[in-house]
């Protein structure tokens, strides 16, 4: 298993981590199989979506807090239920297809990291299965 850190800047934040998981593929010397990304985290999530035009993750972001908001009556101690629920929602992995060493996505697809209680230290695992 790979751990890859990744430092969140602010509250809620989507990080295209694309460039470190394809990395940490180059670096297995896989050629085929398949890459499995795990977010070890409660109030953080992963998920796959456009990076090509960035107001696609500003529309994201605004629309999952306006859905989740931050207070609204919660009893958990802690005071973040909001990021635990967006957490939930979005989830906490994703499976990509390795081929010739390349993450297979779709041109406008990227792996975007996504902090709900940030900023933090946050860790990412990625285990690649070949096959
Ligand atoms: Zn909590």
């Amino acid at each position: 298993m790979i751990r890859l850190n990744v430092q969140t800047a602010k509250h809620t934040q989507m990080l295209d981590i694309t460039a470190q998981v394809q990395k940490a593929v180059t670096e297995s010397g896989v050629k085929n199989g398949v890459c499995m990304v795990f977010v070890p985290h409660t109030t953080a999530a992963v998920t796959i979506n456009e990076n090509a035009d960035p107001d696609v993750v500003r529309d994201f972001t605004t629309e999952i807090n306006k859905i989740v908001p931050w207070e609204d009556g919660y009893h958990h101690m802690e005071g973040n239920s909001a990021a635990h629920l967006k957490s939930s929602m979005i989830g906490f992995s994703e499976n990509v297809i390795i081929e010739d060493g390349r993450l297979v996505l779709g041109t406008w697809q990227g792996i975007y990291f996504c902090e709900y209680d940030g900023p933090r230290s946050r860790r990412v695992f990625v285990k690649i299965l070949e096959g």
